[in-house]
């Protein structure tokens, strides 16, 4: 018997169908013993629709009242899991964030939680009770319904199960797991069995629209490991189907490198020739960061004669001309040439076993050569190796090195 936490997404709710299929799901776990809590999602589209609904009232809401709004969804979908598992002979009862409660900040619209308190849950369980979670809510000490932020049910779930210390969280949803990269790009990109919280969040361009970060780096925090799997499977999640993430210890076979992830969302900007002295990166970046703007690969040239050097910088796309403007007020930089550049992509290679590993790097650098791909910038970390090239190869560059690292063969 263990203790399991089962989170549906809202594709996996999305009509009476579905959530008669998630119940049948949580009804086999039951079956077999476990004791469980569900966290459900607004059926897919309600947040949006509510969402809107607040927008065309006013574009200039209070986000206390969005918040009744659109924690709405989420009520409904309780309720109807909870009649659909008693249905199945479960004795199931709904909550929302203020029954159990889930006590969280007042930052209305992206509050986060602060405690779960468990006894009553418990006792509940001790009554052979399966708890329906209705996610993405909880109540603040002002005694106001606050969510967690889109897409908050994750983190909803990953809280839950770190307070409940249950076994694992199954986050179920519309895709079968992790995969070694895009398989829209690589059509043999293979699912990930396993990989580490760091992977993940490295990894997070192809995880992103199945996992919140946020809710990767609390499972990383509390220790929940977390599987990624699909709602339209037959499989179960203790049949293990997903993708597991999970902590580094628990990971039997460490390949050196787990998958390629990608992104076109980027801008490089250059300041070419300034003159070189002492404080000048500081100088630059003090105000880029005052701004905001996360820095993601950096480069100094060398300058030959001492005098001057050139800084290239990569910024999320979004926040390029932002980053411009901040740069081209700058005293030190007025008569500076700065160039921004936004058809460029990122790719980066991913792996924990790199960390004792030799020879990932250069292995890159040569099947890019080999396609005659510049790179332009390179950034490295303990697991991460990253280049940015020109976004027009980027298919070329994630397929030849999907293929350099053997990604497509099965785990050992
Ligand atoms: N229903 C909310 C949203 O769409 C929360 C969630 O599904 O995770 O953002
Ligand atoms: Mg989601």
């Amino acid at each position: 018997m263990a203790r399991l936490v089962l989170k549906f997404g809202g594709t996996s709710v999305a009509d009476i169908d579905r959530i008669e299929r998630a119940a049948d799901k949580v009804a086999k776990e039951y079956n077999a013993g476990h004791e469980l809590a569900v966290v459900v999602s607004a059926m897919s589209g309600v947040t949006n629709q509510l969402v809107a609904y607040c927008s065309s009232v006013s574009t200039m809401y209070d986000a206390r009242e969005y918040d009744t709004v659109v924690s709405s969804g989420e009520q409904i979908t309780a309720g109807l899991m909870a009649i659909a598992l008693q249905k199945r002979g479960i004795p199931a009862r709904s909550w929302m964030g203020w029954q159990i409660p889930i006590i969280c900040d007042d930052i209305h619209g992206k509050s986060r939680i602060i405690e779960i308190p468990t006894e009553e849950i418990e006792t509940r369980f001790k009554g052979d009770e399966v708890l329906v979670l209705a996610g993405f809510q909880g109540i603040t000490s002002k005694n106001r319904i606050a969510t967690l932020g889109r897409g908050g049910s994750d983190t909803s779930a990953v809280a839950l199960a770190a307070a409940l210390k249950a076994e694992r969280c199954d986050i179920y949803t519309d895709v079968n797991g992790i995969y070694t990269t895009d398989p829209r790009i690589v059509p043999d990109a293979r699912r990930i069995k396993q990989i580490s919280y760091e992977e993940m969040l490295e990894l997070a361009s192809l995880g992103a629209k199945v996992l919140q970060n946020r809710s990767v780096e609390m499972a990383m925090k509390n220790n929940v490991s977390l599987q990624v799997l699909s709602s339209f499977e037959d499989s179960i999640g203790s049949e293990l189907p997903g993708t597991l993430v999970t902590k580094e210890e628990n990971i039997m076979e460490k390949p050196v490198v787990s998958g390629i992830a990608f992104s076109q969302n980027e801008a490089k900007i250059s300041i070419i020739d300034i003159p070189d002295s002492p404080g000048i990166a500081a100088k630059i970046f003090e105000p880029i960061s005052k701004a905001n703007i996360i820095i993601d690969m950096i480069v100094q040239d060398i300058s030959e004669d001492g005098k001057v050097t050139s800084i290239t910088f990569v910024v999320p796309q979004d926040d390029a001309a932002k980053a411009g403007k901040v740069l081209g007020d700058l005293d030190i930089l007025k008569d500076a040439d700065i160039r921004i550049k936004d058809d460029v992509a990122k790719i980066s290679v991913v792996g924990i076993g790199m960390r004792t590993h030799a020879g990932v790097a250069e292995k890159m650098f040569k099947t890019l050569a080999e396609k005659n791909i510049n790179i332009d910038v390179i950034a490295a970390s303990e697991i991460k190796i990253s280049v940015l090239i020109s976004q027009e190869y980027t298919e070329l560059a994630v397929r030849a090195l999907h293929k350099a690292y053997h990604l497509e063969e099965p785990e050992a």
